[in-house]
This record gives C-alpha cells, sequence and structure tokens, in this order.
C-alpha cells in the first residue's frame, strides 16, 4: 500500500491535468521548449505546497532532475513517460558534485530534452540553485525560474508560528551556519553577534548538527539564554512535528529526542506565539514540548 498521501495518478490524468491547469492560470502553462531547463521549487513537504507553474513543468518535462527533499508525491504527477534522475544525497552516500549536476543539466539541454531541475522549498534560498543558474547561463542555456513556498517561511506558518507579528518583530533573518564546502570553520564565517544585536528573530537551515556552536555565539553576542526556540521537522508534511525549548537548552533536547530531517531552528519570541495561534497544527502534530 502506497502511503496515504502518495497520489498514484487514474487513467487519463495526465492527459486532463494540463486542460486542468491551464483553465486554473485562466491561460495555458508556460511552454517548457526542447532544450529548456526550468529550476523550479517545489515547495516544502507535500504536493499540496506547489505552484501551478511547477505543475506546469511537471506535466510538460521530458526528465526531471530532483533533489533528496522532493515529496514522492510531487513526482508521481509527472508524465508517466518521463525520466526522473535522483540528484541527492542518499543513505548517507556523499551528495554528487554541484558541477556534475550543473553539466548534467547542460547535457540534458543539449541534447534536446525538457528539463525541469526540481528543488525542495524555492531553488534560490539556500539551494544551490543560483549556482546551477549560473552554469546554465554561461553555456547560454535557456532557463527559466519557478519561485517555490520556502521552508523557513512555509515551514513556520504550517505548524502555527507567524513569521511576523506586530509588536513583536519587525524583521526576520532566514541564515545557515552551514557555508561554503571546504571552509574551516563554516559557522564562523556569519557574523553572530550582530545578529544577536538585532534583536529579531533567527531561521536557521541546515543547522542542527552546529546548533550548540551557533547557540554559543549567540549568546556571547547578547542574546537571552531563556530565548524561545524550536526545531521544526518535516513542516507542511503530514508528520511535521515540533520540539520547543529555549536557546541554550534546544541542542541538548535534541541529543535527546533526535527530530527526523530535513528540519528547521526558530530562535524568537515568536515561537511562543505558537501557543495562541497554533490552531488546529497545535492539536494535529506530535507536540514534544519541553517549555
Ligand atoms: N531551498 C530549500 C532549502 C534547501 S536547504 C527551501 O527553500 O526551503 C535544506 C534545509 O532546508 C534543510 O536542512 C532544512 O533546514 C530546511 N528544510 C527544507 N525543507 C524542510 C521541511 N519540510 N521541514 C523542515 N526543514 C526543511
Amino acid at each position: 500500500m502506497p502511503p496515504e498521501h502518495t497520489y498514484v495518478a487514474e487513467p487519463g490524468f495526465h492527459s486532463r491535468s494540463q486542460e486542468a491547469v491551464a483553465h486554473l492560470l485562466g491561460g495555458a502553462c508556460p511552454v517548457l521548449e526542447p532544450g529548456h531547463v526550468w529550476l523550479a521549487g517545489a515547495g516544502p513537504g507535500e504536493r499540496g505546497h506547489l505552484t501551478l507553474h511547477a505543475l506546469c513543468g511537471l506535466i510538460q518535462a521530458d526528465v526531471i532532475v530532483y533533489d533528496a527533499l522532493v515529496d514522492p508525491g510531487v513526482l508521481a504527477l509527472a508524465r508517466p513517460e518521463a525520466e526522473q534522475e535522483f540528484a541527492g544525497k542518499r543513505g548517507g552516500r556523499p551528495s554528487p558534485h554541484q558541477r556534475d549536476i550543473s553539466a548534467r543539466l547542460v547535457a540534458l539541454a543539449r541534447s534536446g530534452r525538457r528539463v525541469l531541475r526540481l528543488k525542495g522549498g524555492d531553488p534560490y534560498v539556500f539551494g544551490r540553485g543560483a549556482e546551477e543558474a549560473l552554469i546554465l547561463a554561461e553555456n547560454n542555456v535557456p532557463f527559466r525560474v519557478i519561485p517555490g513556498l520556502t521552508a523557513g517561511l512555509a515551514g513556520l506558518a504550517s505548524i502555527g508560528i507567524p513569521a511576523t507579528m506586530r509588536g513583536v518583530n519587525q524583521a526576520i533573518v532566514l541564515a545557515t551556519g552551514h557555508a561554503a564546502e571546504g571552509e574551516a570553520d563554516p559557522v564562523a564565517s556569519l557574523d553572530w553577534s550582530a545578529l544577536a544585536r538585532l534583536g529579531q528573530p533567527i531561521v536557521l537551515y541546515m543547522s542542527v548538527r552546529i546548533l550548540d556552536d551557533v547557540a554559543r555565539r549567540l549568546i556571547a553576542g547578547g542574546m537571552r539564554p531563556d530565548m524561545p526556540a524550536a526545531a521544526i521537522s518535516r513542516a507542511s508534511s503530514p508528520e511535521q512535528s515540533i520540539l520547543v525549548a529555549t536557546l541554550d537548552t534546544l541542542g541538548a533536547r535534541l541529543a535527546e529526542t533526535p527530530l527526523p530531517t530535513p528540519a528547521l531552528i526558530v530562535i524568537g519570541e515568536i515561537v511562543r506565539l505558537r501557543d495562541t495561534l497554533g490552531g488546529l497544527a497545535r492539536d494535529a502534530t506530535l507536540l514534544l514540548s519541553t517549555s
């Protein structure tokens, strides 16, 4: 039995879906032409977060090059004839080199295929999408970017945390403690004291493993150790869960209760708003609250 949220297309779906999407768009899908690449975001979690344009890509592509964060339910919407190539990290094995993925996109486009490069979230938010776009541009491969909902914002809302709230915050920082490969101390390449002084919430991507180091730097920069902080796992999917603690305790809590990946960290007073604004999201998720 496929998981409940995995869509199995019934006969005729793919021929009807293009018509349906065109109807919803009030016209036709933008055309994904042979030899072109669409660099698209699938949004976080389940396929309800896809945009109509991403769906246009799925129903036209000859080949889909996808990352680990793309839900299988999203890929199930592709044309049955489309080839699907995995380009992410699997089973702890190292991920393919970025230059190999970019070279593959160029080669596929040059072979005259309609190429959909599908990434989790938004392709231009910590997804290396811009690096791939740069290579496509350098090689004169025509491409289009299809934005997606980024996990750091949509994932917060899905679990009941507003990204901004009047009277609470005027900015939100999207950051990572994970810098370019090969850096001696990737966490140190960002000025964490400056972020601490800003006094605004921080959403961290790809940072669970380095959370203790980041927390130490933020506290040294003047952030309150008891600032609310949470880890959100598999946001926007049916398995989403949250662990709420404080800046100085979240790392230890996560060591005791590791959450499934992918996971985000959010630090700031907005975390507290979930107590009142969590709505159905609060009841529907596994809440491992420690505060
Ligand atoms: N381009 C993506 C981010 C890619 S970086 C986007 O815009 O969302 C990968 C990191 O994103 C993960 O390490 C995790 O921190 C975060 N992430 C992506 N999807 C997530 C999800 N569904 N739930 C929680 N975190 C997620």
